[in-house]
């Protein structure tokens, strides 16, 4: 079982790398102090990667989400609410197990040895709801409501605190371009004492932006329950030895059901699962599954 599970580890650490460089491969940004815009810049990407990385040749969906919310002349946009609806049901946070490049940062941070984990604490479950506070709050109703004389709002989650868009644009950024140095202020600062914090924060304990802060895992998690991809435990099998919640990084108790919101399936838990009576559903099975229910749905 532990082979396995180091097998599956292994496999989705490989993933993860693979699909950071894939979706930052512009390189000589990183050289010219630059960033990427080509046509590419108009897609969005499902994991939390800054628009001014200057590698990036995506764009991050949550700043894409600010962007039009705060437009002086804002229009709904099917294109980024349509890309987290298809993205969500299609993987659930799924996304950010495998393709985010800061959920994979955290998880190196938390790999270095000679700190102390801390697996949870008195209010971590609590904690949890923090992320949705923040998704209402900074990313659509203060671009929304938060407004210049012009009327146009700012994208207030990346500008006052998102730490993904701090080490992936700002530090790179900075550290090349001269122009900008001159310009930093209270603000740049402001930003470095938060990633410098969050990233204190991942030595001790897994993930801890994503699961306290992140407004995309947020809106991942609410299509947990339904998703396509999904696991599924079969009773029969289960013999409650626990082995399952012992190796979960997120502190879920999968045996309880896999639907759980903080889920990022990672798969650890299928591999620990001595009785194998957790499976991964295989997706022609869910889409009959979901093709069943819908004609429910319509019948009733
Ligand atoms: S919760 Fe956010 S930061 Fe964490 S992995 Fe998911 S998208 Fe990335
Ligand atoms: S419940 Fe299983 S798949 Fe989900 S985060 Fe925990 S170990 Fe990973």
């Amino acid at each position: 079982m532990d082979k396995k599970r180091k097998n599956n580890d292994f496999f989705r650490f490989k993933v993860q790398v693979l699909w950071a460089l894939i979706t930052n491969s512009f390189l000589i940004g990183f050289v010219q102090g630059k960033i990427y815009q080509g046509k590419l810049k108009n897609v969005c990407v499902p994991g939390l990667n800054c628009y001014s990385c200057p590698g990036a040749i995506g764009s991050c969906p949550i700043g894409a989400l600010q962007a039009v919310i705060g437009s002086y002349e804002f229009k709904f946009s099917f294109y980024v609410v349509g890309f987290l609806i298809a993205v969500g049901a299609f993987m659930g946070r799924f996304a950010c197990g495998w393709l985010c490049p800061f959920g994979l940062f955290q998880e190196l941070l938390y790999k270095i040895p000679f700190f102390k984990k801390v697996r949870t604490f008195r209010g971590d479950r609590q904690l949890r709801y923090v992320k949705y506070v923040v998704l209402v709050i900074f990313v659509i109703l203060m671009p929304l409501f938060v407004v210049d004389i012009i009327g146009q709002g700012a994208p207030y989650f990346c500008k006052l605190i998102c730490p993904a868009g701090t080490l992936e644009g700002g530090w790179p950024l900075v550290l090349t371009n001269k122009g900008l140095q001159e310009t930093v202020g209270w603000l740049y600062a402001w930003k470095n004492l938060l990633l410098v914090l969050t990233i204190v924060a991942c030595l001790v304990i897994y993930r801890p932006f994503c699961k306290y802060i992140c407004p995309l895992g947020a809106i991942y998690s609410l299509f947990n329950p339904v998703s396509l991809i999904k696991y599924k435990t079969c009773g029969d099998g289960c013999t409650n030895c626990g082995a399952c919640q012992a190796v979960c990084k997120m502190t879920v108790n999968p045996a309880q059901g896999l639907n759980d919101l903080e889920c990022i399936r990672c798969g650890r838990c299928a591999h620990a699962c001595a009785s194998k009576s957790m499976k991964k559903v295989p997706l022609k099975k869910r889409a009959a599954e979901i093709q069943e229910s819908n004609s429910k749905i319509n019948q009733l």
